[in-house]
């Protein structure tokens, strides 16, 4: 392990280069919901695929009807009703009208349909009776044409697509029921640490609550992947290595909170750093310094440290990228503005310090961010209150008030 300070930058690249998107599958379309998909599609057939009325009214031939006005109506017999759901039984014939209601195909040979606002229907007393009607349609009126959507063979939803609300109804409405995608990351989430509680237990002096695990969950879930919750892990080397190991088959990844620093209980290095297949390093950052990445079994392994902003921060920094990567995104990055301080940050010279804030916008484009809680990795409540994290770059020192800084936005500024 090098004692040097990586740059943040330099430590994301590699890890990212060491996930990949996990191998598309075919899923039904409420659990592809959010997911990338892994192919071009194109639509099988036309959208849509018939002729429909877009209004209720009766459906004619244009020409029968030419010239029509409230002075000047034009009479034609009621010959049928054409219906939603099924082919119209009834053709319309010269001088002839079909009822129909919207949504209905066309019957045949109507190329026109006048709204019930345009016509004055005469009963009769058996049958449909008679229409007056009192305004020239002209050919295609209120048709809404077989096609007009998408054509056979068009492009339907792109590769890479992250499928949305319209998407989903797209490939419904093509037909495609189980689109190829890539599938969410089941990520197994440890808490290690001999003095950690669940948050219902009452601790004794001294133990901690773990927070860092449903930190994680809900982080992960945002991203779209899948946590999968593994529980608190002892500061015990040979426990820790039978845990991670008994999930391999369950886990497209791996994070663990805690246990990557120097400590004599640092029991993820220990249980890992002697395969070789891990890397333990420091990071020019803060908070979030001492951090851990490898592989498990070929699975990603992300070791984060035992700080609760550390591992928001550490989060943010690199684990959202990665599995954002693993689920087959290219947009890894959070959105960024550029904010006014309007209170110093006390910079960290050597490292690049990732500041905890809340972003206001104060008129149009222009954002100004107030820096939250104290620097301590272990303020919770700091974490919660923010909505962006600033980042002073490594080398700024203090960044005094008044200062322009980039902030990541990871909740928008109106919540
Ligand atoms: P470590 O890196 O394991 O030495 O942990 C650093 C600090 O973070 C210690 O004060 C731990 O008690 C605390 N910590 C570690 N894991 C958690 C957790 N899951 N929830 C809350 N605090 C934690
Ligand atoms: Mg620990």
């Amino acid at each position: 392990m090098s004692e040097q300070l990586l740059p943040v930058d330099e430590v994301r690249e590699r890890i990212l280069a060491g996930v990949e998107p996990i191998l598309p599958i075919e899923l039904p379309l409420t659990e592809a919901y959010g997911c990338v998909l892994a192919e071009d599609l194109a639509s099988p057939f036309d959208l849509p695929t018939f002729a429909s009325s877009a209004m209720d009214g009766i459906a004619v031939r244009a020409a029968d009807v030419s010239g029509a006005s409230p002075d000047r109506p034009v009479e034609l017999p009621v010959v049928g009703r054409a219906m939603i759901g099924r082919r119209s039984e009834v053709p319309v014939g010269t001088g002839e009208a079909v009822r129909i209601a919207t949504g209905a195909p066309i019957p045949q040979g109507a190329d026109a349909i006048v709204p019930i606002e345009e016509c004055e229907f005469l009963p009769a007393e058996d049958g449909p009776g008679a229409v007056r009607v009192l305004a020239d349609p002209g050919v295609g009126r209120h048709v809404r044409p077989a096609g007009e959507d998408l054509r056979a063979g068009d492009p339907l939803v792109p590769k890479g697509r992250r499928l949305l609300g319209p998407d989903l109804a797209l490939l419904a409405s093509a037909g495609v029921a189980h689109p190829l995608v890539h599938p969410r990351p089941r990520v197994v989430v440890f808490s290690t640490g001999d003095e950690l509680v669940p948050p219902g237990q009452r601790p004794e002096y001294g133990q901690v609550r773990d927070s860092n695990a449903y930190q994680l969950y809900a982080s992960l879930r945002e991203a779209g992947a899948v946590p999968v919750m593994a529980g608190i892990v002892p500061d015990d080397v040979e426990e820790m290595r039978d845990r991670v190991l008994s999930l391999v088959g369950q886990a497209d990844a791996f994070v663990s909170s805690g246990g990557v620093s120097v400590g004599e209980r640092d029991v993820v290095k220990a249980a890992f750093f002697q395969r070789g297949d891990v890397d333990f390093y420091k990071v020019a950052m803060q908070p979030g310094k001492p951090q851990g990445f490898g592989h498990i079994e070929g699975k990603p392994y992300f070791g984060l440290p035992g700080n609760p902003v550390s591992v928001f921060v550490s989060f943010e920094v690199f684990l959202r990228p990665a599995v954002l990567r693993m689920s087959g995104r290219t947009d890894l990055f959070r959105p960024e503005v550029t904010a006014r301080l309007d209170a110093a940050i006390g910079g960290a010279q050597e490292r690049t310090v990732f500041a905890r804030v809340i972003v206001r916008r104060v008129e149009a484009g222009a954002f100004v961010a107030t820096p939250v809680g104290g620097r301590g990795s272990n303020l919770v409540s700091s974490a919660s209150r923010a909505n962006g994290l600033a980042i002073v770059p490594a080398g700024t020192g203090t960044a005094a008030a008044g200062t322009r800084v980039r902030v990541m936005l990871f909740r928008s500024t109106g919540e």
